[in-house]
């Protein structure tokens, strides 16, 4: 690490490489074996890119902010700046320890002010766009942990974390109108080097509806074709 042997540089004479992953949430109970697999499985990818000259840049960073973590800071009377800190290095060494060839001169942090001042300024552009509004809407509500949680996180009708009953409770919250691009994104995936199964999933996710066009005919009305009276309906879902 000290050498800087995986450090991406400025050398433009180099083909680029940009490998991404999923950057954890450090929780208390350190790696998961969910971690190391795809970590690892881009590492390989990353490692070859170098063997072939590519300049790669292969980051590492923590998606800091989360609710463990603030009900953990609340449960001991730690502050959730000292309980992060210590998650992270956590992480960071047993990352180390598994000889991942992460660039670790670009570790992020979200909690760090000087990362999440870009994420407000995004917040901000997307505000006076009309993109980020509040609004009143039904959540599902965790009895104990006092949060809305994300459809996923709701399983068998508990909160995923704490296992507490959830219920429906009307909140005022900020969204983001997402569904503005849905027809730029999933005609965007006829355009990208996705494997296919991840754009089917995108595009149900999304899941374009231009509606759907329906004929009745009326009952006692005469069978042939001129007499039946169409009743055309065409619904938006
Ligand atoms: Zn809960």
């Amino acid at each position: 690490m000290d050498e800087k042997a995986f450090a991406a540089t400025d050398d433009y004479t180099k083909p680029k490489y940009y490998a991404l992953v999923e950057f954890p949430y450090p929780s208390g109970q350190g790696l998961h074996v969910g971690h190391p697999r795809p970590y690892t499985a881009l590492d390989i990818v990353a490692r070859k890119r170098r063997l072939q000259g590519y300049n790669v840049l292969y980051p590492m960073g923590w998606d800091a902010f989360g609710l463990p973590t603030e009900n953990y800071a609340i449960k001991n009377h730690i502050h959730p700046k000292i309980v992060t800190k210590n998650n992270v290095a956590r992480f960071k060494n047993q990352l180390q320890s598994l000889g991942y060839s992460f660039d670790w001169d670009r570790e992020i942090n979200t909690t760090d002010p000087n990362y999440y001042h870009w994420t407000q300024w995004i917040f901000l552009k997307l505000y006076k766009a009309g993109l980020a509004y509040k609004s009143e809407m039904p959540v599902n509500w965790c009895t104990s942990c006092k949060v809305g949680l994300a459809n996923e996180e709701v399983v068998n009708g508990v909160c995923e974390r704490c296992g507490s009953p959830v219920v429906r409770k009307m909140k005022s919250q900020w969204m983001l109108k997402i569904t503005e691009y849905a027809d730029k994104l999933i005609d965007g995936l006829d355009s990208v080097d996705y494997v296919e199964k991840v754009k089917v999933s995108q595009r149900n996710w999304i899941g374009r509806s231009n509606g759907a066009e329906v004929d009745f005919s009326i009952a006692g009305a005469d069978d042939s074709f001129a007499s039946i009276q169409h009743a055309r309906i065409l619904y938006l879902v």
